[in-house]
């Protein structure tokens, strides 16, 4: 990466605006999940042990540019303070005169988590004033919230115009872990593809495929490629606009000499909702009035285990099934546990497949997963991300 990080400032009594990632799932004013929140340790913990004045913010939620007293930052910052071990200041805004007072109150090494930022419309809006305003209490902007750095809002981007702007260890992190999977994979490498929709995909499909020796292609989005293959899917979820690119993406990979694994065998399901009847049939036995709830049929599953297993980089995005309801789970907790046998490097970027692992209990035993859904999802795309793009070049 040619961005300037922590290692390139002198943070020494400086203030530190840091954006976070600290958009994480609320219950009745607790913190139900902090992983979004451990993820940001290591580069506030080292601001700290810097002596700089450490000046948080982040979105939470969607307030839709306006004060909404559920999605107030004030659960984040105990939970935050809990896992520091030191006291956390709050402010009730992001911007203007109660902010400059707390920062000016905020000694070397204290740690000021700013209101949510999207209680501003200018947020969303990248709104050249409002970054203004953010940026006014600070003498450096340290980015680490990678899962918001592919949206260019003021506190990702618009703040980089007023302050000399650097990446936290997060990022690095991300870019580092995905970026050796996916710009310089060691072969064979595999890339299972999943999710509902086939739209979201493509352009997923379009940048690994040149890159990878086998495509998996399961879960909603497999229907569409099994119609193009000409299979009955019944009342599965297909996009039939989706047909013919998924034709032209078979025959291009034929021609790439690579090999895309569509399921074998897949769950049915009457309806798709916990409780439905359910059963395993083979593909060309798909029954007209049931619907495809998962790849994952006790061959399908076979052959994953067979392809996975001699793979040295495995990249994963989607689940292969409708794994939130446990009958639909088989395919995709099956592939969460070969992930984690695999002595290869694994990758799962998006965020239905981060809990899907988590639902597995096996996110500790896979090498990397990405805490930035929509920002892994772009990585995987190929496309710059502007909340990095964003940041202080190095010097050549
Ligand atoms: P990620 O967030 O990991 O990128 P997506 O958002 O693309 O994943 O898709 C996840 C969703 O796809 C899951 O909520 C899952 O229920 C759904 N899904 C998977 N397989 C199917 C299927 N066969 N039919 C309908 N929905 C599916
Ligand atoms: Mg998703």
């Amino acid at each position: 990466m040619n961005k300037k990080t922590l290692k390139d400032f002198d943070f020494a009594g400086k203030r530190v605006l840091v954006r976070v990632d600290f958009n994480v799932p609320l219950e009745g004013g607790e913190v139900t999940d902090n992983t979004r929140i451990e993820a940001a340790l290591p580069t506030i913990k080292y601001l700290i042990r810097e002596e700089a004045k450490v000046i948080l913010m982040s979105h939470l939620g969607r307030p839709g540019g306006q004060v909404v007293e559920e999605l107030r930052m004030d659960p984040v910052g105990e939970e935050l303070a809990n896992l520091l071990g030191q006291e956390v200041l709050k402010a009730d805004d992001c911007i203007g005169s109660e902010v400059a007072e707390a920062v000016s109150r905020l000694d070397k090494g204290g740690v000021l988590l700013l209101e949510n930022t999207r209680f501003h419309p200018g947020e969303k809006e990248n709104d050249p004033e409002f970054a203004k305003e953010l940026a006014q209490n600070a003498d450096i902007f340290i980015s680490d919230a990678f899962g918001a750095v592919h949206r260019a809002h003021a506190s990702t981007v618009g703040v980089t115009e007023y302050l000399p702007a650097g990446a936290g260890f997060l990022i690095q992190r991300e870019l580092n872990s995905l970026g050796k999977a996916v710009e310089n994979p060691e072969k064979p490498y595999a890339a299972i593809i999943g999710g509902a929709k086939v739209s979201d995909k493509m352009s997923v499909i379009k940048n690994i495929l040149p890159r990878c020796d086998y495509l998996l292609v399961g879960g909603g989005i497999a229907n569409t490629f099994l119609l193009a293959q000409g299979y009955e899917v019944g009342e599965s979820l297909v996009e039939e606009d989706m047909v013919d690119l998924a034709r032209e993406i078979m025959s291009e990979a034929e021609s790439q000499g690579k090999e895309v694994v569509l399921p074998i065998d897949v769950v049915v399901a009457e309806k798709l909702e916990a409780g439905s009847p359910h059963k395993s049939v083979p593909i060309d036995e798909v029954p007209a009035d049931w619907q495809i709830v998962d790849s994952g049929g006790p061959k399908s599953i076979e052959k994953y285990k067979e392809i996975l297993s001699k793979c040295k980089t495995i990249t994963w995005n989607g689940p292969v099934g409708v794994f939130e309801i446990d009958e639909f789970a088989k395919g995709t907790m099956a592939i969460a546990k070969t992930l984690a046998a695999s002595e290869g490097y694994t990758v799962v970027g998006g965020g239905e497949s981060a809990a899907a692992v988590k639902k597995a209990g096996v996110e500790k035993e896979v090498s990397h997963v990405s805490t930035g859904g929509g920002a892994s999802l772009q990585f995987f795309e190929g496309k710059p991300l502007p909340g990095v793009e964003a940041l202080d070049n190095l010097e050549e």
